[in-house]
């Protein structure tokens, strides 16, 4: 019989948003006619806007036309896109990352899952707790995770950093040393962020433990906050220690266009086990040209439109409107007496659940009562139990209609 990898029957199969699902369409069944309101998936409600949407269409054109048809693009990206990154995400705000460091791709999430392949089953990761469950399920799948523990639903090989109300949600650095390191910033699920001084915290110690920070700034287009890092290279010294992820989902609605991209700086060194020293930017390198054909051409010309003045001023439009619901649930949540966290800088709330109740317990209640679907916090690891995740991706009159739902709520 074909032997499979065993670290896939580890993981358990209640994957956290099915089961949210199965709860809300069993309710839906019961109740027809509630209005249900859902404040959980981080899946955006905007559709493309007009500098995405032109671009779609004039390369749509050059895909019919034998003169400027492209097959199989380079499979680290267009130059056009790459260009286009270096200067307005980086080199316009000052940081030193150039074209050839930077790999498009479908997305974060690929990436974060693929980046694994670069490294040793033996490496120990750390993970901030709550954390995006996808950081620890890969590496269970790739057997860096250990064994899992069903009662709490940690892995005894993994680093949990617990970040929560207690810490002020600034995870102290780990007393074991990791290999890896997992921050994500602004956080998801937290919607909180690091400072300059935490962050370069990070960088220092890295740098002093020869670990390798895998820096997820999916929602760096979210931060308000003036001096708060939008990349992890703002920091001296991380270009060596560093490896930076970036999404167009959440940015320009990209979630079902699919394109993101990967920073992997020269500088960045690791050991083989005859100890000789590599690049993991040719690691990189090797690895995409090998398993991956690179991301479609109009997708990427859509995202080069996003770095247009045109292109950019929409998306900071559609930035707003989504801020602008986050502050009227922050709003409405503090005024019913909850206590909130994040979504001052993030699409994301983090309520802390009254009166002791777990976290499914009042996403339970949130589903009876006021008929809204949140996301509980103890999905994302540990130290998520007695929370709750709300997004702002929804339109405004949902947000509306949920804010005052909640406001008029008495827990
Ligand atoms: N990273 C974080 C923290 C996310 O929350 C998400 C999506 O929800 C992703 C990455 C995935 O992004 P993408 O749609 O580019 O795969």
């Amino acid at each position: 019989m074909l032997r499979v990898n065993d670290n896939f029957s580890l993981i358990p199969q209640s994957y956290l948003f099915s089961e949210i699902a199965k709860r809300v369409s069993d309710f839906q069944r019961a109740n027809p006619e509630a209005r249900i309101i859902r404040m959980g998936i981080g899946d955006v409600s905007r559709p493309l806007c007009p500098a995405a949407v032109e671009a779609l269409h004039r390369a749509a054109d050059h895909q019919a036309d034998p003169a400027t048809f492209h097959g199989y693009g380079p499979e680290q990206g267009y130059e056009f896109l790459r260009n286009a990154i270096a200067r307005s995400d980086y080199h316009d705000r000052g940081i030193d990352i150039t074209p050839d460091e930077i790999f498009i791709s479908d997305g974060a999430k690929s990436d974060l899952g693929n980046i694994g392949d670069l490294f040793s089953t033996d490496c120990r990761v750390a993970v901030t707790d709550p954390v995006y469950p996808v950081y620890v399920d890969t590496n269970a799948m790739a057997g860096r995770a250990g064994r899992p523990d069903s009662a709490s639903g940690s892995w005894d090989r993994i680093i949990y950093l617990p970040s929560t109300a207690e810490n002020d949600f600034v995870p102290a650095l780990p007393l074991q040393r990791p290999d890896i390191i997992y921050l994500c910033y602004p956080n998801n699920p937290t919607g909180t962020v690091l400072t300059r001084p935490q962050l370069a915290q990070w960088v220092e110690y890295a740098l002093a433990n020869s670990a390798l920070i895998l820096f997820d700034s999916a929602y760096e287009s979210y931060i308000t906050t003036p001096g708060i890092p939008h990349s992890i290279y703002e920091i001296e010294g991380a270009r060596r220690c560093a490896i930076e992820f970036r999404s167009f989902s959440k940015t320009a609605g990209f979630t079902g266009m699919r394109l993101g991209y990967t920073v992997v700086p020269r500088e960045l060194t690791g050991l083989t086990s005859d100890g000789t020293q590599v690049s993991i930017h040719q690691m990189w390198l090797r690895r995409q040209t090998t398993k991956f054909n690179g991301a479609s051409y109009v997708v990427q010309r859509a995202a080069e439109a996003l770095f247009t003045p045109e292109g950019k001023r929409q998306v900071a439009e559609t930035i707003r409107y989504y801020m602008a619901n986050a502050s009227l649930l922050r709003q409405k949540l503090t005024e019913a007496g909850l206590k909130v966290y994040g979504g001052i800088d993030a699409p994301y709330l983090w309520v802390k659940t009254p009166d002791g109740y777990s976290s499914w317990e009042f996403f339970d209640i949130l589903l009876s009562k006021y008929h809204i679907v949140v996301t509980p916090g103890a999905g994302f690891g540990p130290a998520g139990e007695g929370y709750v995740r709300l997004t702002a991706f929804s339109s405004a009159e949902a947000t509306a209609a949920a804010a005052s739902r909640l406001a008029e709520a008495k827990y």
